[in-house]
């Protein structure tokens, strides 16, 4: 037999081992130090109160002969009618409407932007920003596509827009971005998807932070004319709600979207039916408090907690007079290493120096290096405790 030789070509995903090695290393040689984390792109608050009762009210069902509940509905592959339409309701006061049968509940993005490849040929050529979420690449590489990148600089605010010679047929977009912070405007949006209908491409969108965006910048593709004809969008409820752990998000396949003929939410839903059995009842309940009034309530004050946090990055490093970008519509702040220092180098120097880990860019495309993402997912009294420490030691 053979192996599948293209996973031999992916490259070590040193960058987050090699975070963890540096600090515990560190952390060994100097234990009175308290090292403090602004790397993690995990959540730390807790799961919201609407949340936690709705998933209690869940586990009881799922206690009486009468209200216990075995796999899903398979109509909807698995997704539960009261999640679908919480989720629907989220969309449509954005003004945006889809029916039921165009959402898809998955246990989280990472998971269905991976396995959305099913439907694709091996020979589509692959389209992705640098710097980048590196699941993109690497589940491409997985399958031994071609793939293109689309450079994201200072110069173009870390928003790439399609060069019409670029002949491309999947397209990654994540907005607001990972690590970037960067957000795309309506007129990006639309750049990309009249590309894609042109070239009768499809976009692969990465909602994931989308609870990030704050004021008139969009959430959804969806909300630009035309994304119904090319886009795929994936959200979850990882970082909107704490939901890391808890595993759920969903996908929407408009019903428009159509490829060699066939809608690719029909192929979408065939390839779920028979690789995929659904997301647990207690999850799916707990996530649809997650739109309710009061769990919005609830997750806006969440939000505003890192919110806070990632201003507190951004006032210091605005005091520094070091160039980021992010921060606003994101917890990511990508700041510009000071004094020419590549990635790595200020990753040691400020552990060294300031006692605070951070995740250098270099790790997420070749347009990284020189880069560094700091994250407001950590504590309060953590993130001025960590600013304090960088602006003494930058000053
Ligand atoms: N997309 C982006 C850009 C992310 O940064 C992450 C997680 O960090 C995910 C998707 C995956 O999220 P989930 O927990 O829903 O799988």
């Amino acid at each position: 037999m053979e192996i599948n030789r293209h996973f031999l070509g992916l490259k070590e995903s040193y960058l987050f081992a090699t975070v963890g090695s540096k600090f515990s290393a560190y952390q060994a040689a100097h234990p009175d130090k308290k090292v403090i984390k602004l790397s993690i792109g995990d959540v730390t608050l807790p799961l919201a109160p609407a949340v936690i009762s709705a998933m209690h009210a869940a586990v009881d069902e799922m206690s009486r002969r009468e209200t216990f509940r075995g796999y899903g509905p398979d109509a909807t592959c698995y997704g539960y009618p009261a999640l679908i339409d919480s989720i629907r309701g989220h969309y449509a006061r954005r003004g945006v409407t889809f029916e039921a049968g165009e959402i898809f509940i998955s246990d989280g993005a990472k998971s269905d932007l991976a396995n959305i490849l099913d439907l694709f040929a091996r020979e589509n050529t692959v389209l992705v920003p640098d710097p980048v979420y590196p699941v993109y690449v690497d589940t491409n590489v997985m399958a031994g596509r071609k793939i293109l990148y689309a450079d994201a600089t200072a110069e173009n605010g870390f928003l790439p827009l399609p060069d019409e010679g670029t002949e491309a047929d999947l397209i990654y977009l994540c907005s607001p971005n990972n690590p970037t912070g960067a957000c795309y405007d309506r007129a990006g949006l639309k750049a990309w998807v009249d590309y894609a209908n042109r070239r009768g491409a499809v976009i692969l969108f990465d909602a994931a932070y989308e609870a990030f965006v704050q004021g008139e910048l969009p959430h959804s593709i969806y909300e630009v004319e035309g994304a119904r004809e090319c886009a795929i969008e994936f959200c979850s409820y990882s970082k909107t709600a704490g939901f890391t752990g808890v595993r759920c998000g969903y996908t929407v396949v408009p019903k428009e979207l159509k490829r060699g003929g066939v809608q690719l939410g029909k192929l979408w839903a065939r390839r779920q039916s028979t690789k995929f059995n659904g997301v647990s009842y207690i999850s799916q309940m707990g996530a649809a408090a997650v739109f309710s009034e009061a769990g919005e309530r609830e997750i806006a004050k969440n939000l505003s907690y890192y919110r806070e946090n990632a201003a507190v990055i951004g006032q210091m490093l605005d005091r520094l007079g070091i160039f980021y970008t992010g921060g606003k519509h994101s917890p990511y702040v990508w700041m510009k290493c000071p004094k020419g220092m590549d990635s790595w180098t200020f990753f040691d120097y400020l552990l060294e120096n300031a006692n605070v880990v951070g995740t250098p860019g270099c790790g997420f495309g070749k347009n990284g290096e020189g880069f560094f993402r700091l994250t407001a997912f950590g504590t309060k009294e953590n993130t001025l405790e960590a600013c304090r420490r960088i602006e003494d030691l930058l000053r």
